[in-house]
């Protein structure tokens, strides 16, 4: 899979194949939805296009709490096939891409012995369900030893806690690993290229990129609707299928200086209004999110608002011992909305997160819902529905057992610094050699986002592939002057084009921080 390049200088030869082709298979869309069933699909031996409007992952792909679930959570709602098919995909990730998919201990708090007997008792019916490794089984651990492993927690009224591993990710780059093996695998794939019109054999595609008039009619047996939060707009290009399925939740994320809350696990914590938030260790950060509040319009950049923030805040502070946290103390944050599944009546946090899939009587299908988690079984049962609809001839579904890219065995950094070494084997698995043989640091990421992995902005490398808008100091602004200058060689950039290319990032970031600049240290009601 190493060979797998994905080289953003060859867009115009990429459309003219989009328009040349008839397809078995157009995915609207190049989430991780989308990305999964193109694989999928691919490997099964389907003619397959993607296209997708802006970036692969710049979507809710990119804005999620980055965890894979074991699906803990449905078996609390009592759905066991759900908590089989959520383990069991966990262990799948973990074989074929093992650098997206890191074990990591979760701690949850406990207040009772009740509450203690209760979790143990999901946990022992989860693990059995999952067929979790006996290494890798919970742990109840006492107040003391409790305070010796997390010494922030505020432990008052608390009688210990429980500790169980799940996995770690990174999102983006999940769909990118998904997108460049649809393509290892056949598929013709194009970012910033809308679905804008549905002719009944398959869909137009326009180019979305800045003085790019480049366009292809994409002829495809089947159209695949996994446009996300946009699911509804792209059903909307059919006549008569203008109605709402969909409702948003919108999420955020801060990220702090891991030394300022230095956990050593993933906490589950209480917020005041009894819901769960999580504080994630990654690497010199610590992150914190979530927030799941109704949402209105479905945006690339969607506004956080100021009591989402203090919400983060205040309650992570009541749980751990720390000073109040400052505006000026976050480094970063992001915000997403969770495309879901509309339920009138029910609170964001309490409608579901199945994917659901429907047929417009034009043909579309179009999916929504579900969870980044169980991604490559939502793709098995979408594509399975494909190659019916089609009557294509294909292998058996194959995504389970083949590594993606990156998930050979990861080369060995000894020499590096622990947290530079874990940052690349995280981002790049087995690839990551690639790099330090390119010279390592930011000119040779950017090189290699132009040239395997499709980046066409500076955006698409500082925060999708590289995950420094995010995970870097000063929000990684000190990479794209660098970046910039290493894509532009690449792809002709003028002076001209890469300062501007910086500086739509620059405001990316500037508007990203409206809220904390407005009312730097503020205090307001959760
Ligand atoms: C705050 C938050 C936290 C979450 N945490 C987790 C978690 O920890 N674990 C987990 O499993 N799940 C989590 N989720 C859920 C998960 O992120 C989503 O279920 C998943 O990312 C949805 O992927 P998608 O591909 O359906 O949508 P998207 O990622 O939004 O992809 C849809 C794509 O379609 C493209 N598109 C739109 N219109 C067009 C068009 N006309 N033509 C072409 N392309 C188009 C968009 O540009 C977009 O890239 C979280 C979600 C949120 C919001």
């Amino acid at each position: 899979m190493n060979g797998t390049s994905l080289d953003s200088r060859t867009r115009r030869a990429t459309f003219e194949r989009l328009e040349a082709g008839v397809f078995d298979l157009a995915v609207i869309g190049g989430g991780i939805t989308g990305a999964g069933i193109a694989r999928d699909a691919a490997m099964r031996g389907l003619s397959v296009a993607l296209v997708e409007a802006r970036d692969y992952a710049s979507g809710t792909s990119s804005r999620s709490s980055k965890m894979i679930h074991g699906g803990l959570r449905y078996l609390a709602q009592g759905d066991v096939a759900l908590v089989k098919e959520a383990a069991s995909e966990r262990q799948i990730l973990r074989r074929i891409a093992p650098h997206l998919a890191r074990l990591t201990p979760f701690l949850i708090p406990t207040v009772s012995m009740a509450m203690a007997a209760k979790l143990r008792a999901g946990l022992w019916t989860f693990e059995k369900l999952g067929g979790v490794p006996e290494a890798e089984r919970h742990e109840a651990i006492g107040l003391a030893e409790l305070r010796r492993r997390e010494p922030l927690m505020r432990t008052d009224g608390l009688n210990g806690a429980i500790l169980y591993p799940e996995f770690l990710t990174d999102d983006a780059r999940l769909v990118l690993a998904n997108i460049r093996a649809a393509q290892a695998a056949g598929a013709v794939v194009l970012n910033y290229a809308a679905a804008a019109e549905l002719t009944g054999d398959g869909v137009v595609a326009r180019s979305t990129l800045d003085g790019e008039a480049l366009g292809a009619r994409v002829r495809a047996k089947l159209v695949v609707n996994a446009a996300g939060a946009w699911v509804d707009r792209v059903r909307a290009l059919e006549a008569g299928e203008g109605d709402t399925r969909l409702s948003l939740s919108r999420g955020i994320h801060l990220v702090l200086p891991r030394a300022r809350v230095p956990v050593n696990a993933t906490l589950i914590l209480r917020a005041p209004d009894k819901r769960s938030i999580f504080a994630v260790p990654r690497g010199a950060f610590t992150y914190i999110g979530t927030t799941d509040v109704f949402h209105h319009g479905s945006d690339y950049w969607p506004a956080p608002e100021r009591s989402d923030i203090d919400y983060l805040l205040r309650a992570t502070e009541k749980a751990l011992d720390i000073a109040p946290i400052a505006d000026g103390e976050i480094e970063a944050l992001w915000s997403g909305v969770r495309p879901l599944i509309a339920q009138p009546g029910k609170k964001a946090n309490e409608v579901s997160r199945k994917d659901e899939i429907w047929t417009s009587p034009g043909g579309l299908v179009s999916i929504a819902g579900g969870k980044l988690s169980a991604y490559r079984a939502m793709a098995e049962r979408v594509v399975d529905l494909v190659v019916e609809r089609t009557g294509a001839a294909a292998r058996a579904c194959a995504t389970a057992d083949v590594p993606l890219p990156g998930g050979e065995a990861a080369p060995d950094l000894a020499g590096m610094a622990p947290v530079a070494a874990e940052r690349l084997t995280g981002l790049y698995g087995s690839e990551a050699q690639a790099i330090i043989v390119d010279g390592a640091g930011v000119a040779a990421e950017a090189r290699r986002a132009v040239t395997h992995e499709g980046a066409a902005t500076l955006e698409d490398y500082w925060v999708r592939r590289s995950a420094r808008a995010w995970f870097d100091h000063g929000a990684g602004l000190d990479a794209l002057e660098p970046a910039a200058a290493a894509m532009g060689a690449l792809l002709g950039w003028s002076a001209q084009e890469q300062a501007d290319q910086v500086a739509r990032c620059r405001a990316l970031e500037r508007d990203s921080r409206r809220l904390l600049e407005a009312a730097p240290g503020m205090e307001m009601q959760a």
